[in-house]
């Protein structure tokens, strides 16, 4: 059984007279690709940013990798990788210089081409970042988030907008940086994405945790419910028939 790596106890943020988050708790373990779902409005971009130290709760405890965040803010900071919007970067600088003004900001020695290697960007070292594709913009934000050597990374929606099969490179990427034991906590709004990548998903509507477990147990749940799908499930869906028809690899240039 893996430890946990963070843990959050009865997490409480208001806006003014708003609960935007009521109350809410649970852990994450070492080394799991863990889900935050829920819809627009859910609370879990104020929950992620309060962890990742950017923005301040209203009550609760936190801790991450045996730090807490009241007293060891500046501890956690270290630890983590959080991904930025691609809208964040400087558009006319290449991967390289922006690879080095991050390390510079970290004061973190870094090779930008190894690190761009291991996004499978190492072709692109010299290329501006406006130059690049969706699925590139979003590969190269995730190597962002690794210049600090972190033990876990945050990634907000990060297939959002891609195609199909820059989506499945994505995941591809995400379950490599989890095979070198990294701890990763991803939203996303495709359900097919957290079944595929998530050891674990929170759902949460309204401020509140309202289910928490392995997809393959949600699932099961609800099938033991009684549940079924409205029609017979094909063995095969439109995406299967995109990606049959257009191959895996991916379109960028
Ligand atoms: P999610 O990431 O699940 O979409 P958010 O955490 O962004 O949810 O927002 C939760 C709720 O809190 C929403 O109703 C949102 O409008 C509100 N909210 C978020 N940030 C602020 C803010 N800075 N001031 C006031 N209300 C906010």
């Amino acid at each position: 059984m893996n430890n946990s790596i963070i843990s959050v106890k009865n997490l409480k943020k208001q806006y003014g007279n708003f609960e935007a988050v009521k109350g809410i708790s649970f852990e994450v373990l070492e080394g799991e690709i863990f889900g935050l779902l829920g819809p627009n409005g859910a609370g879990k971009s104020s929950t992620l940013e309060i962890i990742e130290t950017l923005r301040t709760k209203t009550s609760g405890e936190i801790i991450v990798d045996g730090y807490n965040l009241d007293t060891h803010p500046n501890h956690i900071k270290q630890i983590i990788g959080v991904q930025l919007q691609t809208s964040g970067f400087y558009p006319g600088l290449t991967l390289v210089e922006l690879i080095n003004l991050f390390a510079g900001l970290y004061n973190q020695p870094i090779n930008a081409f190894e690190l761009l290697d291991k996004v499978n960007l190492k072709d692109k070292a010299k290329a501006k970042f406006k130059e690049l594709s969706g699925g590139q913009k979003q590969r190269f934000s995730i190597a962002t988030t690794l210049i600090n050597k972190p033990k876990i990374i945050f990634l907000d929606e990060p297939t959002t907008g891609l195609d199909p099969q820059a989506r499945r490179s994505l995941w591809e990427l995400i379950k490599d940086i989890r095979k070198q034991g990294t701890t990763i906590i991803i939203t996303t709004h495709y359900m097919d994405e957290a079944e595929i990548l998530c050891d674990r998903v929170a759902i949460v509507d309204s401020g509140q945790i309202i289910a928490i477990a392995s997809p393959d147990k949600l699932i099961d749940d609800l099938v033991a419910s009684g549940f079924e799908r409205p029609k017979e499930v094909k063995k095969a869906n439109l995406e299967d028939v995109f990606i049959s028809l257009t191959g895996h690899s991916i379109r960028e240039e």
